[in-house]
């Protein structure tokens, strides 16, 4: 942690950028005097300081929020989805700007980076259907005169605690949801990448959503256990990593809300032997190495079933010198860097675990990363990978990927359903009867035929099995809805005045 007082020089001229939050429309300083550096990892410079709020900070945000939720609960669902029509609209011509803040904090390339937030677009589009999203059930005639209906209402204020990786999109999977069913939202992103929460905020005003109804609050750990913690906030939805995660689930329900924490993962390609192995090396190269590895859904293993793996381990070992690592922002770089200096090291460090453990390095990103001070590795190529290894039992989060050679179709699930994690799983093959018994054994929660990175097109939900999700519901698509909101059931009668009669008997059905 930095004072923000003594704010560190870079010793290279570089202007140091405070990030403060967002709370009731407008940017607002942060008071606690502590702040965290924000760095450009493909210069290895830092760019910034982001204010981390104090438990005080925190209460004001909600109670602003609160505030707010009194009027927007109240706002029509025409005019809802009216207003979410103008955002996607901002949000889509603004995209390339969101794309650069993006890139310029976390690194991943340009390209990629519009793909991310194209992916979070879908999902402001899904909200845009709001008015049919809440529709609820009518049973007229439920008993004699008596009528009985469904509908569902907001929560409150609700909030959203979100990882690193995906600064834009991530967020766009909750607050859509969130605000579309008239909810307030507070926004505590990553310490490592604040900034693209602040232009979201931003467009979100210039778009027409009153004051209030989207904040942000810069923090850490002090932070999310305030807003954990606090009796304002109704739910909680948590993207990160597993420990973290599962804290989270902890302690926001011990606090009596409702929580969606969706945690790690370590994702399985498995390469059956009658598969099309260039296929299946162009779908590892880029499910592997796309944004560096930093993706939830990257595949992490390979898995080579018989005699596939020796033609499949030569096929994406020839295409890895084609990838070219450099700084986002160049048009020809398809791989960025690492998102931090500690972290490149400690991805690094699973080769020399791994070569120790009797893996075979087939590509060493650490001989072929870019010079320079920007937190890079090479893409990187292990084989020989047993379940006993730490690069196998590991999340890594970048650029290195194992392949394990199983005997039999058996063994190569049994890997899946053993693993801690049931994220994002892969089958590669030419069998159709082999794909559909492997989507009915498979233990994961999103699952991908001949597709590597099986994320859910918007209108369904996105979430993991075992320790990739704890709370009940996905992320996204109609469980978001239901996540967001409230049942109640309306039983109703309007009786003819000339029949009504008092009577103290328990409501019959018929
Ligand atoms: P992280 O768990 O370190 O941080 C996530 C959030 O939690 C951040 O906002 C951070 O400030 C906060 N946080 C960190 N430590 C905390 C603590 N001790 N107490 C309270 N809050 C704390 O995750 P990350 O490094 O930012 O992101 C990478 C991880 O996120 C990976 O494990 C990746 O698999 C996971 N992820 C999962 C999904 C998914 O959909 N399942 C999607 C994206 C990322």
């Amino acid at each position: 942690m930095t004072e923000l007082a003594e704010a560190p020089t870079t010793g290279r001229d570089e202007k140091i950028a405070r990030i403060p939050h967002w709370i009731g429309g407008t940017r607002v300083d942060g008071a606690s005097g502590r702040s965290s550096p924000v760095y450009d990892p493909a210069r290895g410079v830092q760019t910034g300081a982001v204010d981390l709020a104090s438990r005080a900070e925190v209460d004001a945000v909600v109670a602003n929020a609160a505030e707010a939720f009194e009027s927007w609960r109240t706002t029509s669902l025409a005019k809802r989805a009216e207003l979410f029509f103008a955002i996607r609209e901002l949000f889509h011509a603004r995209r390339e700007d969101i794309a650069r803040v993006l890139t310029a904090e976390h690194g991943k390339v340009l390209s990629d980076a519009m793909g991310e937030v194209a992916r979070g677009l879908e999902v402001i589009e899904f909200a845009c259907g709001i008015p049919t999203l809440v529709k609820g059930d009518f049973s007229e005639q439920a008993s004699t005169g008596i009528d009985v209906y469904s509908i569902r209402q907001p929560l409150g204020v609700v909030a959203g605690i979100t990882p690193f990786n995906f600064p834009a999109m991530v967020p766009m999977w909750m607050w859509a949801p969130a605000v579309a069913c008239g909810n307030c939202f507070v926004l505590k992103p990553s310490e490592k990448d604040p900034s693209v929460s602040l232009l979201t905020a931003e467009l979100l005003k210039e778009a027409g959503l009153p004051d209030g109804v989207f904040n942000v609050v810069q923090g850490d750990k002090e932070a999310v256990d305030a807003l954990l913690e606090h009796p304002g906030v109704a739910a909680v939805s948590f993207v990160g990593s597993t420990p973290i995660a599962r804290y989270i689930y902890e302690t926001g329900t011990k606090h009596g809300k409702r929580v969606q924490a969706l945690g790690g993962a370590k994702n399985h390609m498995i390469v059956l032997p009658d598969a099309d192995v260039d296929m299946a090396a162009d779908a590892a190269v880029s499910a592997g190495y796309g944004s560096a590895g930093e993706r939830c859904m990257a595949v992490s293993v390979v898995v080579a079933v018989g005699d596939v793996a020796d033609p499949l381990v030569e096929a994406i070992k020839q295409r890895l010198p084609n990838v070219k690592v450099g700084n986002g922002f160049e048009p020809e770089s398809e791989m960025g860097p690492l998102v931090t200096r500690e972290h490149r090291d400690k991805v690094a460090s699973y080769l020399a675990s791994g070569a120790d453990q009797g893996a075979t390095i087939v590509a060493d990103g650490r001989e072929t990363a870019p010079e320079g001070d920007g937190f890079f590795l090479g893409v990187s190529l292990l084989d020989n990978v047993t379940t006993a290894m730490d690069a196998y039992r590991d999340e890594i989060f970048g650029p290195v990927l194992s392949v394990v050679r199983a005997g039999t179709y058996d063994e190569a699930v049994g890997l899946v359903n053993d693993n801690p994690y049931g994220n994002g799983v892969a089958l590669f093959t030419r069998d159709g009867g082999a794909a559909r018994q492997f989507q009915f054994d498979v233990q994961a929660g999103m699952v991908g035929i001949n597709v590597p990175i099986p994320v859910p097109v918007a209108y369904y939900s996105f979430g993991g099995w075992k320790a990739s999700l704890f709370g009940d519901s996905h992320a996204y698509g109609p469980e978001s809805i239901h996540f967001y909101t409230r049942g109640k059931v309306v039983t109703s009668r309007w009786p003819d005045p000339a029949t009504s009669t008092v009577d103290l008997g328990f409501p019959q059905t018929r």
